[in-house]
């Protein structure tokens, strides 16, 4: 088994931007908070099962 720590902040705010991996369907923790453009986040989410990672922008 990887690292299975999670980062607290995960378990704060909305839930709309969580993830899934698209290999093995395991809910991805996120692993990076940038700033994006103002009022958009970009996060980055790495599956702890198979390590994929996907980066998404979400509106703040
Ligand atoms: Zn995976």
């Amino acid at each position: 088994m990887l690292n299975r720590s999670v980062p607290s902040f995960f378990h704060g705010k909305a839930t709309s931007g969580r993830s899934f991996c698209a290999d093995c369907d395991a809910p991805m923790i996120l692993s990076l908070l940038e700033q994006d453009k103002p009022g958009f986040d970009l996060r980055t989410f790495v599956c702890p099962m198979c390590a994929a990672t996907e980066s998404i922008v979400v509106r703040v």
